[in-house]
């Protein structure tokens, strides 16, 4: 049995300094040395999951095969693996209290007071050391938020814990932190470094790489002096520094040597990063050879973390195509009957992403029949393709009053609606998804398989017949208006083997539209960009040069 590796991520001065990329991009450049690497996120938040916080607030819920609703580094970590990870990847302090109170209620602790320090700190070191399994090398835990914060400390006591548990020489400690440049003064300033590690010492861990985000390298010099007042290895402070595309982060460290200093500290093979794909990727993005303007039309833009997943993978299908994607996110309240055309134009391709609630719901609609009746290349995901299913039923299926039963619960033509009994492959038995006010417990959450029509987009996409993809949403087609809309020409590629959900919805006698009641956005992975975004792109780019 190999001895699995612990290397912990904390983050100091302030929050955004891109520690999920750099966490990231440390496993990308250890699994390039040949290494078997996984990755979690430990965030100090109360909520159990992020699956009800608001993506306006926290960004996107990415969501695992198994079903799990995960914070979104998650999706930046599966990205750079190129793994599938799962629940356990993921924890919250609402999951560790959740699970230590539901022992205290069972009287597992026998009557103890149940403390912070040993109950909560165990339960953190049991999810920790969870994640080593008998193959794995190197294990990344990103503890979320910045060092002093209060919520964050029951997580790094565990930590400071386990140090003594598993034995110093399988754990390495690394501190990302700030150092801004002060254009005023001409330079580097390594103080806010200083009192975070500082800050970091006195609840007693030790950092032995200092991880500096900065805009433009850190000089020698500098890097002596924070070595010096953090007391590191002078050759173990390193720079973050911005990057033009987020996919040359493991280059730059490589170019640092982090990983090197990495593989040293925890005396891991010594194998030399083979970092071929990952120059080819940045090849790729810093020369394409032409550009696509894709619209995507939601309610979450003001927030672009909102749509990270979906982000990417717009930049995925571009590299698939040699085209660079430029986003326009449009907020669809503003898609009036008067606006539309004007907001609508000089787009390649339209997207309507997947979303909750009635809000900005019919500028969607109107965006699905202006892509629909000009012919523009249209992606719906999740709601984009309920949105597409009501827009088709209502203007060519004439059934005037189609809506989703999560808008109009009252309309006539629920072509959308909650289908209350399904089968659910997971579970073998029919499940049962309610309306009720537990919002966190009644979606359609996490890989199902879907069968494929030949001769279709989608299998012209995908090349095979059955596929699995991620689903997080509550409210399926109605099954009984499925006659109507296909003889009014509305094709249902994908449905569930039992052919009970539909999965997928295309139109003939256009370019490109593609509706999917899944989220593929979260399988795709810049060395493999997702089929069905790749073949969005190639129609933009096909419509972009027909302009
Ligand atoms: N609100 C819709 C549903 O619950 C769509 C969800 C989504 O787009 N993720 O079914």
């Amino acid at each position: 049995m190999r001895e699995t590796k612990f290397i912990f991520i904390t983050g100091g001065v302030l929050s955004s300094l891109g520690k999920g990329m750099a966490a990231a991009s440390i496993g990308a450049l250890l699994k390039a040395r040949g290494l078997s690497v996984t990755i979690q996120k430990l965030d100090p938040y109360i909520n159990v999951d992020p699956g009800t916080m608001n993506p306006t607030q926290h960004g996107e819920v990415f969501v695992t095969d198994d079903g799990a609703e995960t914070d979104l580094d998650l999706g930046h970590y599966e990205r750079y693996l190129g793994t599938s990870l799962s629940q356990n990847n993921n924890y919250t302090s609402g999951s560790i209290y959740y699970s230590v109170i539901s022992k205290e209620r069972r009287g597992d602790y026998l009557g103890g007071t149940v403390q912070v320090i040993p109950h909560i700190t165990d339960e953190i070191k049991l999810a920790i050391c969870g994640l080593a399994e008998n193959d794995t090398d190197v294990a990344i835990i990103e503890i979320g938020g910045t060092v002093g914060d209060i919520e964050s400390q029951p997580f790094l006591e565990a930590i400071r814990q386990l140090r003594g548990d598993l034995g110093r020489e399988r754990c390495l400690f690394i501190h990302l932190t700030l150092v801004p440049y002060l254009a005023a003064a001409g330079e580097h300033k390594t103080k806010p470094t200083q009192h975070s590690v500082k800050e970091l010492r006195s609840i007693g861990i030790h950092p032995d790489i200092i991880l500096c985000r900065c805009e433009t390298p850190v000089s020698r010099e500098l890097k002596r002096k924070i070595a010096l007042f953090c007391d590191v290895d002078e050759d173990a402070v390193f720079s973050s520094v911005d990057v033009d595309h987020v996919y040359r982060l493991p280059l730059e460290f490589y170019e640092e040597g982090l990983d090197q200093k990495v593989a040293i500290m925890l005396r891991l093979p010594a194998r030399n990063a083979d970092l071929a794909n990952w120059q080819k990727l940045v090849y790729d993005l810093t020369h394409p050879e032409g550009k696509v303007t894709i619209g995507i039309v939601g309610k979450y833009v003001q927030l672009k973390e909102a749509y990270k997943s979906l982000h990417e993978a717009l930049v995925h299908g571009g590299v698939a195509n040699r085209v660079s994607v430029a986003l326009k996110y449009v907020n669809s309240e503003d898609v009036t009957p008067d606006t539309v055309q004007d907001i609508l134009s000089g787009l390649d391709g339209i997207l309507v992403p997947g979303g909750f609630g009635e809000r900005g719901v019919e500028g969607k609609i109107l965006t699905v029949q202006h892509a629909r009746e000009n012919k523009i290349p249209f992606f719906g995901i999740c709601l984009g393709l309920q949105c597409a299913v009501i827009e088709y039923a209502r203007h060519v299926a004439g059934l005037k009053q189609a809506n989703s039963e999560e808008f109009a619960p009252n309309t006539k033509h629920k072509v959308v609606y909650l289908m209350t009994e399904w089968f659910d492959p997971h579970k073998n038995a029919k499940a049962l998804r309610t309306l009720d006010s537990d919002k966190g417990g009644t979606m359609r959450l996490g890989a199902y398989p879907c069968m494929v029509k030949e001769d279709s987009l989608a299998f012209a996409a995908y090349g095979k017949k059955l596929i699995s993809e991620r689903h997080r949403h509550r409210f399926e087609v109605n099954n009984e208006y499925r006659p109507a809309l296909e003889e009014a020409g509305m094709i249902f590629s994908g449905l569930s083997p039992d052919g009970d959900l539909v999965e997928m919805v295309e139109l003939k006698d256009h370019p490109w539209f593609l509706g999917c009641q899944f989220h593929p956005e979260f399988k795709s992975n810049p060395m493999a960009p997702h089929p069905l975004f790749r073949d969005f792109i190639t129609a933009a780019k096909k419509q972009h040069g027909q302009e």
